[in-house]
Formats: structure tokens, sequence, C-alpha cells
């Protein structure tokens, strides 16, 4: 056993050596009784080979495979595995936020998507008595996004999307094979995968990634306490077809909330496998204080017949809907948890494993698409010895805040969701006038969707007390600071139309530097400099007169979401957040900036595939 290595738990049986291309193999060891920790035994040859492996994402659900996409773009060493033998079919989160969107668009996924999700902006408030009224949801002209909608397609598109996606980069996403055991050192992780037939393989990474959902493995066996607690009520969830029964016809495209004293029945678009998802509970549900149906732990059952289900709808919608073709149905109940920290060491926690919470604002699997791809371009440039080890501490810095921020959220809205349905009169007022009368008048005002479409989306998400972000001198007054994401904005290169961020987005730093060509002549040296490495660091101009090859911001709507007056500056992460920005052509700060957390951008850098140094 190499010193210091630290075995979280054993739970081995006999072991097969398994092999598979540049991963894997080991000898075998046996656990032990009586308290002997077991003793990982690696020979010399298999350790070398498994070096190349920088990373062992645990989990192909969407974290997992969202990370797997950026490691991928990256051309680093990985591997994907994942317990089940099948990918998930069922349709689970339905909505994909913005952000998530605008991510995704940085390898190419976010149209795919869109083609097959319903990219709807309206709610459709249904009240007590058959009033209605109309809420939008998006569509802002003036939004800084190629995205001002909240799409709906199910969780299993999302991840056929993504699987496909790695497949055709030739990325196995290696099914039926669990992570049965690790234990971590200074120098890496060794890992123990088991197949279904107890086939066990040994293979040594350097950084290791549990995407592997609530009941996390990973994070159980690093001992991180998973603080929260259980909600009360369950929850009836529904992908079906959905038939008029009397004055009720569900507009298509939209979504429908009813509510009142007898139940709630939210409808979403979902279009496939099913047109509609229902989640409905009873009023009689909403009310209850002890746990019913589910076992405490147990967070879905599918013993929910349509019968059941309909019943409960009919309360909600006044009998004015009928349910048929269930693709699924299923008792759920909801959590609030988040995992004490993301990190131990070599190993991250990501997605589910590191926060669980109610459905509330659809942010579930979003927030764990956007923790892995905090995490991805961190991991691939400390695993290729690009950057500074220490950039690996920002991830739980940025990250653990907006999960205990979300927790925080969706806690306090469902509270008051589940109280403004109870059958008390307090409750029947509530929704009578504010819900029915001032909700519908406040969401007319553009400020207000606005505000609500940049919270949904994931848009207001900003690390502005990163360790890893830098508001450099002279002070740039407007535009985002350092940690917020980078606007959107329409430019034209090469004669041809794209975004800024189409062009600013992807797996390297990339350097903006605005205003006129001329401003920055006077410093081709320090330029030349900075872009001796654009696998690491490329450099763009922006600019409003046509010069080939910059970004051509004709309109100037670009540089003034920037806030740029003369000259300006930006460094933009691969994740689409501002690292370093400043006012003015002196590069000494963003050049400082660099030094410290990419000290290798002097020397050559690792990479096993795709990406060159320069
Ligand atoms: C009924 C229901 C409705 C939901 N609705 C919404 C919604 O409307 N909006 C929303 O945003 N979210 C919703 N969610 C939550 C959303 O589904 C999750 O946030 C999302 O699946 C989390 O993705 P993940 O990749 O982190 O974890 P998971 O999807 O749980 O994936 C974890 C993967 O890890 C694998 N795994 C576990 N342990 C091991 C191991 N030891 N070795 C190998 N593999 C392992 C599992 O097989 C699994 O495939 C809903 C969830 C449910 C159940």
């Amino acid at each position: 056993m190499r010193a210091g290595t630290r075995w979280i738990t054993s739970t081995h049986h006999s072991a097969h050596r398994a092999r598979r291309d540049g991963a894997g193999g080991g000898k075998t060891h046996r656990a032990t009784s009586g308290g002997v920790k077991p003793t990982p035994t690696i020979d010399p040859e298999t350790a070398q080979r498994d070096r190349a492996l920088d990373v062992l994402i645990v989990g192909a659900g969407p974290t997992g495979l969202a990370l797997a996409a950026q490691l991928r773009s990256f051309g680093i060493r990985f591997r994907i595995v994942d317990r089940s033998l099948d990918r998930a079919r069922e349709s689970r989160a339905l909505a994909v936020q913005a952000r998530t969107l605008e991510v995704l668009q940085s390898v190419g996924l976010a149209d795919a998507l869109v083609e097959r999700g319903n990219a709807s902006v309206r709610l459709v408030l249904h009240f007590e008595g058959g009033r209605s009224a109309e809420v939008r949801l998006g569509g802002f002209a003036a939004a800084d996004t190629r995205f001002p909608f909240i799409l709906f397609v199910s969780q299993a598109e999302t991840e056929a999307v993504l699987a496909s996606h790695l497949t055709s980069y030739g990325v196995s996403i290696e099914r039926g094979i669990e992570l049965a055991d690790f234990a971590t050192d200074d120098g890496g992780v060794a890992v123990v995968l088991r197949r279904p037939d107890g086939h066990e393989e040994h293979l040594r990474v350097q950084y290791l990634v549990g995407c592997d959902g609530a009941h996390s493995t990973v994070r159980k066996r690093v001992g991180i306490a998973f603080e929260g607690d259980a909600y009360l009520q369950d929850f009836m969830l529904g992908d079906l077809e959905v038939d008029p029964a009397g004055a009720v016809a569900l507009e298509p495209n939209a979504l429908h909330s009813f509510g009142g004293r007898q139940g709630t029945a939210m409808f979403f678009p979902l279009g496939h496998p099913a047109t509609w998802r229902v989640i409905a509970m009873s009023g009689r549900a909403m009310s209850r204080s002890a746990p019913t149906t589910l076992q405490r732990d147990a967070p879905l059952a599918s013993d929910l017949s349509l019968s059941e289900l309909q019943a409960v709808v009919d309360g909600a919608t006044d009998g004015g809907v009928c349910l048929r073709a269930p693709v699924w149905l299923a008792h759920f109940r909801l959590h609030h948890r988040q995992a004490a920290r993301y990190r131990d060491g070599r190993v991250f926690l990501a997605g589910d494993a590191g926060h669980i919470h109610s459905p509330v604002g659809a942010q579930g699997m979003n927030t764990g698409i956007q923790d892995a791809w905090n995490l991805g371009w961190k991991l691939a440039l400390v695993a290729t010895g690009a950057a500074d080890p220490t950039l690996l501490d920002s991830y739980e810095a940025e990250r653990w805040p907006v999960g205990r921020a979300l927790l925080r959220y969706t806690d306090r809205i469902f509270g008051v969701f589940t109280r403004s349905m109870s059958s008390s009169a307090v409750a029947a007022w509530l929704r009578r006038s504010l819900v029915a009368r001032v909700l519908p008048r406040v969401m007319r005002s553009e400020r207000v969707r606005a505000f609500a479409f940049r919270f949904l989306s994931e848009f207001s998400i900003r690390y502005p007390r990163s360790p890893v972000v830098t508001e450099g001198t002279p002070a740039l007054r407007k535009g985002p600071r350092a940690g917020d994401r980078l606007p959107d904005a329409e430019v034209a290169r090469s004669g041809r139309q794209t975004t800024l961020q189409r062009e600013l987005v992807g797996p390297c730093l990339h350097l903006l530097l605005c205003g006129p060509l001329d401003a920055w002549s006077a410093h081709a040296d320090a330029i030349a400099e900075l872009s001796t490495r654009p696998a690491l660091v490329a450099v763009r101009y922006l600019t409003r007169s046509p010069v080939p090859d910059a970004l051509v911001d004709g309109s100037g709507v670009a540089l003034a979401r920037l806030g740029v007056r003369e000259t300006a500056q930006y460094l933009i992460r691969p994740d689409g957040y501002v690292a370093y920005r400043c006012d003015g052509p002196d590069l000494t700060g963003v050049r400082q900036y660099l030094d410290r957390w990419f000290p290798s951008r002097r020397h050559p850098v690792r990479h096993d595939g795709g990406e060159q140094s320069g």
C-alpha cells in the first residue's frame, strides 16, 4: 500500500482482473473482516498506464454526461461509468433553463435539444370558479441570450442528446459498471470498479467525480454529511395524454396550473414520450403532517394508478380534464438536502450527489449540469498541468453557495405554495385575491418578468467572491463584472453572423480586446506574448469597424453590453464567466492574472488529445 493511502471503505469480494483500453487492470485483493483495512495492490505496469487516466466520472445521469462532454472537448483522458445497464427512460426533469442551453451551445448541443423540445413561455393559471389568467415567462426582445425561454423537454431526451454526442466522438459510456471502492492519496485515487458478474477492475486516476445521484456512493464513502430532511407531502406524477372533460381545454404549448382547496395540478407541455406531464397533490395531502405512502427516504414509487391520479386531478380541475394513455405514473417524495462539502481532496461531488430539493423552478438537473460545467474545465486544465492545482478550490467556493441558496429559496417557495393550497380560509383568500388578481397584473410588467426569467434561467448566478476572479484596474464601471456570466450579443466574423458566446466560450480561455484596433497596435508585443499558447489563451478583438477575423459589432450593442467606452479587456473562462476584466489597453494585469492561475502558459503543456500547445 502506498504511504498515505486512505481507504474509504472495504467491500471487496474475490476480484478478477479486467482490462479496458487505456485503463483498468490490477491485482486482486480480498476484504478482511475484523476492522483490518484491505491493501490495494496495483502493479507498477498498471499504475503507470493508468496514470494517463485523468478523471473517472461515476454516474451517467445528466450531470455525469455533461461533465464528460466538457472533458471530451478538452481532449483529456477520462472514463464515465454507470451501474445501471441502460439509461433512464423516465422523463423526470422536464425543463431545461436558458443558462443550460448556453453552456451546451459551447459543445454544439443546444440547437439539437431545442429541436426536440417545446420552447414555451406561457403559464396559464386556472382558478376556482373557472377564471384563468395568463403569465408570460420569457420572450424578451432585448434579452442578452439566444434562448429567451424555458425549454420543456424530458430528461430522457436531454440525456439522449448528450449520450449520442459523446458516442459520436468515440466516448464509451460504460454501463453495468459500479464504483465499488476507492482510496485516495496525494498522488491520485485508487479505484475498484465492479461488473454485475462480480468481476472487479482496479485502476488509478488523478481525480474522481461522484455524479452518482442523491444516494451517492462517493459521498457516503468519503463521509460527507447530506444535511436536510424530507418533506412530509407525497406527490403524484404522470406522463400522459389529456382530453377535455368539461369546461377546461388545455391549450397546447403552455404550462397550466390548477389550484384549489381540493388539490393542485400542474400540466407541463412535455411532447415526448407523452404530450403532458402532470404533477398533482390532493388538498388532503397538503395538510398532512406525516409521511404516508412512501418511506421517508424513498423518493419514488411506481404504485400509482391512473384512477388514483384522475381523482386528485378532478379535485384540482373540478373534473375538467380526462387523463388517458399514461407512459409513466409514480408517487414521489421531495427532499431538501445538501452535502456539507463538495470536495474531499481529489474527490468531488456534483449534481444530485451534492444537492436535492423541491422541483419548484425546475432547477435540479440544470444546477447539476452547471456544477459539471464549472468543474470540468478546472479539472481538465489542472489534470493536464496547465493550471495551478488551487484552481480546483474554486469549485466548492463557487458552487456550494449556489446549492445552498437554491435549497433556501425552493424551500421557502415550496412552503408558501403548500400553505396557500391548504383548505384554510386564509389560504382561500390568498388564492382568490393575491394569486388570481395581483399576480397576473404584476407579471405583466416587463421588468418583473425579466427579473423572474433571469432568476429561473440561472443567469443571475454570479461568483463575485470567488478566489479565481479579479476586477482589474483601471476599473470598468459598466458591463458584467469579474465572476459574472458573459452576456450574449450578435456580432459578425469574416462576414458571417455569430454571437459573442459562440465565439468566446469553449475549451480554452478567451482574451477579448475591445475597441478600435489602432488602440491595441502599441501593445502588439504584449499581445503576442499572451497568445503564444492559443490552446490555453485565444485572443479575439471586438470592434465596430469591419476587420478580417475580428468580431465586428456594427450596431454597438455588444460593446454597450460589455460597458466599453473606448478600450477594455475581458478574459472569459471556458464556462462562460468573466475571469478578469479591466478598462484600457494595458495588459499588465491580465498577464499577472494568467501567470498566477496558469503558470504553465510559458511552458509546454501535456494534452493527450485534440488540443495542441502553441
Ligand atoms: C420524479 C422526478 C421528477 C423530477 N422533476 C424535475 C424537474 O422538473 N426539474 C428538474 O430540474 N429536476 C427534476 N428532477 C430531478 C432530476 O431528475 C435530477 O436533479 C437529475 O436527475 C440529477 O442528475 P444527476 O446526474 O446528478 O443524478 P442522477 O440522474 O440520479 O444520475 C446518477 C447516476 O449515477 C448512477 N450511480 C449511482 N451510484 C453509482 C455507483 N456506485 N456506481 C456507478 N454508477 C452509479 C446511477 O445509476 C445514475 O444513473 C426530478 C426527479 C424525479 C425523480
